[in-house]
């Protein structure tokens, strides 16, 4: 009922991103929207926007209660059935000054808007069936990407592909269902097929295809979200060279963490496309040597906490006491590991063989390779790249980005959801009869409507929106 309520205020935010830029967008959706842009607007050509028709571009002045000027701005005026909300919308593109969007937001709060919650346009989008919730969690992805393949990935959920994959596997559970419900309420008709051996078959054949989409959820969160990656290595390994050549190119995307200091800037590298999350780079490069300066402890801590270590060592020198402390140190961390000989423009290549023949006893992370690189002549970098999308795509190619998981909670439904079929199958094993398989396949049936929002909870949906921007 509260729900009801708050839909049907009428909300404003500002649409772009903080600070300042050339054009700013205030955007107004629900109800009043219109009325409101019709109090604050005045068309250069035309008495009133309403004169105008939906979806075009009116230029003119932004005024205040007293008609004072507040800016020139373009107003344009859309309809429930032409918007993102599916409510009347209003965008007035302004100069993008921090000063005059704030003016003219709180214009709007003045002619009776309230200011949207995170996410609150997208979320009315979705509760108003223009977008389903997977293709809701999308639009974040999209403006999140950090790749071109995570943006790939993004569209392709936000354009339906993903969803259009569940609702499939929804409608195959209902067509069983009702191939069962059929035989309870017609027993004598006999219906053909009636063996649970093909009930059985159809399932398990479902069942497959939910586990074999689970196993693309790895691709897509760290295609979304990027692979945790530590560097390791001794002073003076090149630990900072080598990031800093993945870091050049203009390929690095730096994000400030909301409420923390410099210490936690998130720094991501694409890699063929594979967004690799760095951290601590910043920790890196103002001390010298990541294991002595700010403790073994801690370099230990990041190494345990990677998916993905890169070890760098030394070619040029002879193996050294602090190779031996990284090596130990390989052989406690959980993740991938790719080892780095570094300095290989060098003519003395005395370390490489040695390096090599001590990993191989390393029983801790799993070793993807060695490759022989050079942070001053950028030797090695397409084998890197390389060892990279074997991990991240393990062999299966790019098809896997239209239809992967990308987030751990869609993740966790379909593993639910496989084992609801799972005990679908049990129950025809034991000699069930067909209510007890129909309920079973009925819980998988919601389960899966969990990821396209179809049978969640309200308070789910809240959470899962107040991770958006304003203005979204
Ligand atoms: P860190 O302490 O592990 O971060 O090492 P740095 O990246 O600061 O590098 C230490 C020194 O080695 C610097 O003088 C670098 O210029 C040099 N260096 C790093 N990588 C290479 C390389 O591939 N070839 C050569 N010739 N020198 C390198």
């Amino acid at each position: 009922m509260q729900e009801k309520n708050l839909m049907e205020e009428t909300i404003s935010a500002i649409a772009t991103a903080p600070g300042e830029g050339g054009i700013g967008i205030i955007r107004i959706s629900g109800e009043n929207a219109i009325s409101i842009a019709n109090r604050i607007f005045r068309p250069f050509a035309a008495k009133s926007l309403n004169e105008y028709g939906f979806r075009t571009a009116v230029y003119g002045h932004v005024l205040d209660e007293q008609d004072r000027i507040i800016d020139e701005a373009i107003c344009i005026v859309m309809n429930a059935q032409n918007s993102y909300t599916c409510e009347d919308v209003v965008e007035i593109q302004c100069h993008g000054g921090s000063v005059v969007m704030r003016e003219i937001l709180a214009l709007t709060y003045r002619m009776g808007a309230r200011a949207a919650e995170p996410g609150e346009f997208t979320k009315r989008a979705f509760l108003n069936g223009r977008l389903d919730l997977s293709q809701a969690q999308a639009v974040m992805d999209v403006i999140n990407a950090k790749t071109k393949a995570s943006l790939e990935m993004a569209m392709s959920h936000l354009s339906g592909g993903f969803s259009h994959k569940i609702k499939g596997f929804r409608n195959d559970i209902l067509a069983i269902i009702a191939h069962l419900e059929a035989s309870i309420d017609f027993p004598e008709d006999d219906i053909e097929g009636m063996d649970f051996e093909d009930t059985r078959e159809r399932i398990s054949l479902l069942q497959d295809k939910l586990n074999k989409m689970l196993e693309s959820a790895n691709t897509g969160i760290i295609l979304r979200d990027g692979l945790k990656t530590a560097i390791i290595g001794k002073p003076n390994a090149g630990k900072s060279s080598i990031m800093n050549l993945l870091l050049g190119q203009e390929r690095a995307i730096v994000t400030d963490v909301p409420g923390t200091t410099r210490d936690s800037i998130e720094e991501y590298v694409n890699i063929g496309g594979i967004p690799l999350r760095l951290i601590d780079t910043a920790g890196i490069r103002d001390t010298d040597d990541i294991v002595e300066k700010i403790g073994v402890e801690k370099a230990y801590s990041y190494a345990n906490d990677a998916e993905l270590v890169l070890a760098v060592f030394d070619s040029n020198e002879s193996m050294t006491s602090e190779d031996e402390e990284i090596i130990q140190l390989m052989d406690k961390c959980p993740g991938n590991i790719i080892v780095i000989m570094n300095k290989m423009d060098l003519s003395a290549d005395v370390n490489s063989d040695i390096i090599s023949e001590k990993i191989k006893g390393c029983k801790g992370g799993k070793i993807r390779g060695i490759v022989p690189m050079s942070a001053k002549s950028g030797e090695g970098q397409e084998q890197l790249e390389q060892l990279l999308k074997d991990i991240v795509y393990g062999g299966n190619t790019k098809i896997m980005e239209s239809q992967a998981l990308c987030d751990a909670r869609q993740g966790e439904i379909l593993r639910q959801s496989a084992n609801l079929l799972g005990d679908a199958l049990n129950t025809i094993d034991i000699g069930m009869s067909e209510d007890f398989i129909v309920i079973d396949l009925r819980s998988a049936w919601e389960k899966l409507g969990e990821i396209t929002g179809e049978t969640i909870e309200d308070d789910i949906v809240d959470q899962i929106f107040s991770n958006f921007c304003i203005g979204k």
